[in-house]
């Protein structure tokens, strides 16, 4: 029997899609375009990706096809984005980005010379091809970056550090630089929801992440393991200056202040420091963290434990 409907398959291969405008290849020496031209193209170009780097930088290289410039700088603060192109110049044209009221971001041009009025008008068009491709990878980025932090307290989730401690495990070893590891984790946190409340604990759990956070310098390398539990990884980070990190985390969590009901509460933390050992996996390095973490439970609290 036939089939009732008929599925085609269209593979589109680099050539193919060379063909029909969407070709990535420099083309500063090509012939020259019309503005519209130049917007045509670039509007295909830059549906091709969701990166802003890549986005941007084919937005860069494309339109000095018609404006010539020195660099490219852009800016969006709420996704802690930060990006340059090319180098410096004198005089420079600032634009704010926005869409239907959504801020999309800002961008500055560069030149050593100075723009004409044309050029001006020149650069207002081309941008307009940037509108969509920059929503569209401003919201990709939030996706993808919500879906790997825990809301709560701001730190990465478990799909964060699985991902980054494998990374940083490769990077090591790559380097050959050391990579310490610790494990934190609330004492008496049950007795703080007891005492005061679940919503007081989230309170004092956002406090904690905030006083780690504050003593680091890396702050995308703070995670939550467990419900009361961080973890916080140090790369290029021996056994010895770790433990001078555990210290001061246990320090700076004692010496907080933590307010619930409007009642000041005392409270300290634990911790196991692991540090990564010649062909040692992932989960034994976690695994030994967690050892040391008993280790300093059991020894009575409010100290850090080193891993064997
Ligand atoms: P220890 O010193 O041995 O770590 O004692 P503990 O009471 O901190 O340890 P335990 O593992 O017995 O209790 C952890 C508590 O953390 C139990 C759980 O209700 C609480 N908890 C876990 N996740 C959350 C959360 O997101 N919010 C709040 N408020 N509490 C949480
Ligand atoms: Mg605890
Ligand atoms: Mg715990």
């Amino acid at each position: 029997m036939k089939p009732p409907s008929q599925t085609n398959a269209i593979d589109f291969d680099s050539a193919k899609l060379q063909r029909l405008g969407f070709g990535q290849q420099p083309s500063l020496l090509e012939r020259p375009v019309s503005l519209a031209q130049l917007r045509q193209q670039l509007s295909l170009q830059l549906q091709t990706s969701l990166e802003p780097q890549r986005i941007l930088g084919i937005f860069f290289r494309e339109i000095q096809r018609i404006v010539p410039l020195d660099a490219l700088s852009y800016q969006h603060q709420s996704s802690d984005l930060r990006l340059e192109f090319g180098h410096r110049g004198h005089h420079s044209i600032s634009y704010s980005l926005s869409h239907e009221g959504e801020h999309l971001g800002e961008l500055v041009f560069k030149r050593n010379q100075r723009f004409s009025d044309q050029e001006q008008g020149q650069l207002e068009s081309l941008l307009a091809t940037l509108l969509y491709p920059m929503r569209n990878t401003l919201l990709y980025r939030a996706a993808t970056q919500s879906a790997l932090r825990d809301p709560l307290t701001d730190t990465g989730n478990r799909i964060a550090m699985d991902q980054t401690l494998q990374r940083e495990i490769e990077l090591s070893r790559r380097h050959l630089q050391p990579l310490s590891l610790l494990m934190l984790d609330i004492d008496h946190f049950k007795k703080i929801n007891d005492t005061h409340g679940h919503s007081a604990g989230d309170d004092v759990l956002k406090a904690v992440a905030a006083s780690i956070k504050s003593q680091l310098r890396n702050v995308d390398m703070v995670f939550r393991y467990g419900g009361e539990e961080f973890l916080i990884l140090l790369s290029n980070t021996s056994r010895e200056a770790a433990a001078m990190v555990g210290e001061r985390l246990r320090f700076a969590a004692q010496s907080a202040q933590y307010i619930a009901d409007g009642q000041s509460i005392d409270l300290t933390v634990s911790l196991g420091c692991s540090t990564l050992l010649p062909g040692e996996s992932a989960d034994s390095l976690l695994r030994r963290a967690d050892s040391a973490l008993y280790v300093a439970k059991r020894e009575g609290r409010n100290r850090l434990a080193m891993a064997g």
